[in-house]
């Protein structure tokens, strides 16, 4: 009742103001405390080529170990902490990470093959952030080669000049950028117009269907085709079937990453398969 009132709305979002702004900064401290207290994590999963059929790198993916809840996925707070402007330090952090990890991994002399990490391509708005990431890189003394960026495709960006010359700037000091989760829906095609980047990263929804939709073979094909033709690598991302892997290798698709030949791995797990040469992915 008192809501109905222009001073009971007033109260009203008030107290839902003051909520808000204290779950905010709960939610800062939540987070500044599980980065120090080293709560996040990654696992690695491995891609594989399907010309050798031999890894050919890995993706990290952060996860959160949560002191009450347990183990949490990306679903489970990435949003929520992009929405917080908290996502630019947890990616910072992944990355730094991951620059730990190679530098380990050249020291040992095991054989070096690139990580990529993922970022949201509204990061790479933000002014002067490729910066921070060659910086940050270039600190821990890791060869460019072996860095990759995977934008994900959270939003529609208008501002492709912009993006475009951050790209360019990432690609001409060694980086590899590829687009992720292409097919999903956010104007894929229209990026390949005006970006430069080295991988397509399949998204599973685009594929899931291809053994029934012969339309979408046709499709697919030909966005493999269109990739050859801009000197792009294409990987296809979540396949779980002998299937599915098979039709994408005979259209053409150059790399595979999906449960049916591995789930992500912890760090020694995947140390495991770097040490050890053989072919993995058979078709
Ligand atoms: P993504 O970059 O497209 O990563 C692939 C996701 O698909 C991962 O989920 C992986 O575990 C899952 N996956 C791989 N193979 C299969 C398969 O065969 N079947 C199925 N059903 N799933 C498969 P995950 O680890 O839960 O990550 C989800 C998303 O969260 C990622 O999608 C990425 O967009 C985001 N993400 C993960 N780590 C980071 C990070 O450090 N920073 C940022 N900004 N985003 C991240
Ligand atoms: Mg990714
Ligand atoms: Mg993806
Ligand atoms: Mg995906």
């Amino acid at each position: 009742a008192l809501k109905e009132t222009k001073q009971g709305w007033y109260l009203f979002y008030e107290e839902a103001l003051k909520d808000q702004l204290l779950e905010e900064s709960e939610l800062e401290n939540v987070f500044g405390k599980a980065l120090r207290s080293g709560e996040f994590f990654i696992q690695i999963q491995p891609k594989y080529s399907f010309a050798t059929g031999r890894l050919i790198g890995g993706e990290a993916l952060v996860r959160w170990k949560h002191p009450e809840k347990g183990l949490l996925t990306p679903s489970q707070f990435i949003p929520l902490f992009e929405k917080h402007n908290l996502l630019i330090p947890l990616d910072m952090y992944v990355l730094k990470l991951v620059c730990k990890l190679l530098k380990r991994w050249e020291e040992e002399g095991k054989p070096l093959l690139p990580i990529s990490v993922n970022q949201s391509r509204a990061h790479l708005l933000v002014t002067d952030y490729e910066e921070s990431l060659v910086s940050l890189v270039d600190h821990f003394n890791v060869d460019h080669h072996l860095m990759e960026f995977e934008l994900t495709e959270t939003l529609f960006l208008h501002d492709m000049t912009h993006l475009a010359s951050v790209l360019t700037t990432l690609r001409s000091q060694g980086f590899l950028v590829s687009l992720d989760d292409f097919g999903s829906g956010y104007s894929s095609l229209t990026m390949l117009k005006d970006v430069q980047i080295d991988v397509i990263k399949m998204d599973q929804g685009f594929f899931t269907d291809l053994t029934s939709n012969e339309q979408g073979r046709v499709v697919i094909q030909h966005v493999i085709a269109m990739a050859k033709d801009l000197g792009i690598t294409t990987i296809a991302e979540g396949v779980e079937s002998e299937e599915q892997a098979r039709m994408l290798a005979s259209m053409g698709c150059d790399g595979v990453q999906g449960y049916f030949y591995s789930q992500p791995l912890e760090v020694s797990e995947y140390e495991q398969l770097l040490a050890d040469d053989t072919p993995r992915c058979f078709l």
